[in-house]
């Protein structure tokens, strides 16, 4: 029998395609009144048509979010919503797009209304993250959860397919480790079982349907599904603590300024195979979550697979890490190392350090 903890996270989603012509709506039902609109440069196009369809209950668009939120960023909007007297935020994005929100939450406690348009399952998270003097700091608190998240498939359909297919790595990322956490529970392996087939059913539609001319409402469906996975994923992540995996993730994208979705993808069925004699029953539900009942393939080869039959990066060193950063990537991914179903202390530096090498080289786990 299995004993766990299940603590419920308040948070209310509007899933569908068109979901985004609930959004006054949704922001009523928030109680407020003067949104301030937040997104990338790259998508000040998407804020605009979200201000524009709010009217006057947008209070103005802030479209300076950037990877890792900066503080210097977060500061400058939250000025911007003081000055504009804003009294939610609605956020438009990816997760710098979310994490900048977080961060005007975490000192203001306006309420977020997050609109996600990539996988990275930030909007289901009580995490926070900023970064001082080139040190990322994060941590968790209740107020920087979204209140309300409004997933549109349709706002999927401009995202890349190379960075859709890293982010979907991303998500699955968040569910492997989730389903051997030590304050795992039933309704999250659930979930993550299930976010980890959604997605992998996606996939090929997306790559697929960009390629070789598949109807638009094929895509849809598929970018539905994505969406939905991605979902679950990040429901994951909020609710158990990470392992192995994400130490790495943190330590190569944040020492060595390597790209978040990217990172996830190479580095995740390294991870899966450090752990896997650990936690044979994970590893069991995300082999068959991937290929069915009876899976074929181990989860860590058949998540290598995932990734490079849909045209995602493999290899360390084709992210720009450098054969001379494995070294201290290694000193830096045993130092305050996570809890991992198998140790991962300095007694572990050689192994985690064989670990980053095979991850560089990109060779493909049994
Ligand atoms: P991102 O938000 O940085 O987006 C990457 C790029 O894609 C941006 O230029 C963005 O504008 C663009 N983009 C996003 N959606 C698009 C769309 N539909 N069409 C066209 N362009 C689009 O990347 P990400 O991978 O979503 O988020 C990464 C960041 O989120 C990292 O800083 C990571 O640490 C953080 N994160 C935090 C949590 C958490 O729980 N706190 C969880 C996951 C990720």
């Amino acid at each position: 029998m299995q004993h766990f903890v299940y603590n419920g996270q308040p948070s209310r989603v509007v899933f569908g395609a068109g979901s985004l012509q609930h959004l006054e709506r949704e922001i009523d039902a928030l109680g407020a009144r003067r949104a301030l609109v937040l997104s990338t440069p790259e998508q000040a196009a998407h804020a605009q048509q979200v201000a524009d369809r709010l009217g006057t209950r947008a209070a103005g668009v802030f479209a300076r979010a950037v990877m890792h939120v900066p503080i210097e960023t977060a500061r400058q909007a939250r000025d911007e919503a003081r000055r504009l007297g804003a009294d939610c935020a609605v956020a438009i994005g990816g997760g710098s797009t979310t994490g900048l929100g977080k961060a005007i939450a975490l000192d203001s406690g306006l309420p977020i209304l997050a609109i996600p348009t990539t996988y990275a399952g930030s909007e289901m998270t009580p995490i926070y993250g900023i970064t001082e003097a080139g040190l990322k700091k994060t941590g968790r608190d209740v107020r920087v959860l979204p209140r309300t998240v409004i997933y549109d498939p349709e706002l999927t359909l401009g995202l890349p397919v190379g960075l859709s297919v890293t982010s979907a790595m991303n998500a699955i990322a968040h569910a492997a480790e989730g389903l051997y956490a030590q304050d795992r529970n039933p309704v999250m392996d659930l979930m993550a079982a299930e976010g980890i087939a959604a997605i992998a059913r996606a996939l090929p539609g997306i790559v697929g349907g960009a390629s070789r001319g598949a109807t638009a409402e094929a895509v849809l469906q598929a970018r539905g599904d994505a969406l939905y996975g991605a979902w679950l994923c990040g429901m994951v992540l909020g609710n158990v603590g990470m392992a192995l995996h994400h130490k790495l993730c943190h330590t190569l994208g944040g020492s060595f300024n390597l790209p978040h979705a990217e990172v996830h993808t190479v580095v995740l069925p390294h991870a899966m195979a450090f752990n896997s004699q650990a936690v044979p029953q994970a590893m069991e539900r995300i082999a068959q979550a991937l290929q069915g009942l009876n899976p074929t393939r181990s989860a860590p080869a058949a998540l290598f697979d995932l990734a490079r039959d849909h045209g995602a990066p493999v290899a360390l060193r084709d992210l720009g890490l450098q054969a001379a950063d494995l070294d201290r990537a290694a000193d830096l991914a045993v130092a305050n190392p996570y809890w991992n179903p198998r140790p991962i202390g300095a007694a572990q530096r050689s192994e985690i350090r064989d670990l980053l090498q095979r991850a560089f080289e990109g060779v493909r786990p049994d």
